[in-house]
């Protein structure tokens, strides 16, 4: 099962994802190859794997990506392999991808792939603060600000729209919205066996 988590940048997306990782057995990430830099604080391979703008033009060409997109002049993507790999044993993969990419992701995978898809709304202001205090600079923050609009105008795509308020309690729904998707996948499963 595939969860996606979509939410402008600086929505809470990787910090969720981190707490459900450690919280449900069961339950992993797939880091999107990206030609971005490197930010203070992340890991080669952890939330991303970090590849040369040639690199990344490379694989294009090879096939190697279910979906890429650009955001701020960067390239980011799903590689084919790895999501195959790990949705063939069985686990929940949680994603943090942008409205664009979960859309090409439903069109290839929705036919043989469960996919849940939550949006995480915050507002700008709130936004906003969480960006200065990630240490982003004030173009990049306006660049991210102007994208809220566009990523909101695409909410029809997602099955659960949650406000991204409290910490805590949006941790302990998206729990409960995996383990009850995964109770119906399973379902659907055995009544197809039989
Ligand atoms: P950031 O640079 O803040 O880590 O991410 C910028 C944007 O790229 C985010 O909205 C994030 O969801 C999106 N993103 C990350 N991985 C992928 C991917 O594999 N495909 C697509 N289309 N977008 C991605």
């Amino acid at each position: 099962m595939l969860v996606i988590l979509s939410g402008v940048s600086g929505a809470g997306k990787d910090t969720i994802k981190k707490e459900l990782m450690k919280r449900m057995d069961n339950v992993i990430t797939l880091p999107s190859f990206t030609s971005r830099q490197i930010r203070q604080g992340e890991t080669e391979g952890v939330q991303y794997h970090f590849i040369s703008k040639e690199e990344f033009e490379e694989k294009i060409k090879k096939g190697d990506f279910y979906e890429y997109d650009v955001h701020h002049g960067n390239y980011y993507g799903t590689s084919r392999e790895l999501m195959n790999e790990k949705l063939s044993q069985g686990k929940i993969i949680v994603k943090d991808i942008e409205v664009n990419g979960t859309e090409n992701l439903l069109k290839l995978l929705k036919n043989d792939t469960r996919i849940v898809t939550i949006f995480l709304k915050v507002e700008k202001e709130e936004l906003k603060r969480r960006l200065i205090e990630r240490g982003d600079n004030i173009q990049d923050i306006e660049v991210r600000l102007g994208r809220l609009d566009y990523e909101e105008s695409k909410i029809n795509l997602y099955d659960y729209v949650l406000k991204n308020d409290e910490f805590e309690k949006i941790v302990q729904i998206i729990m409960t919205i995996i383990e009850n998707e995964k109770r119906i996948e399973d379902s659907l499963k055995e009544g197809a066996l039989k």
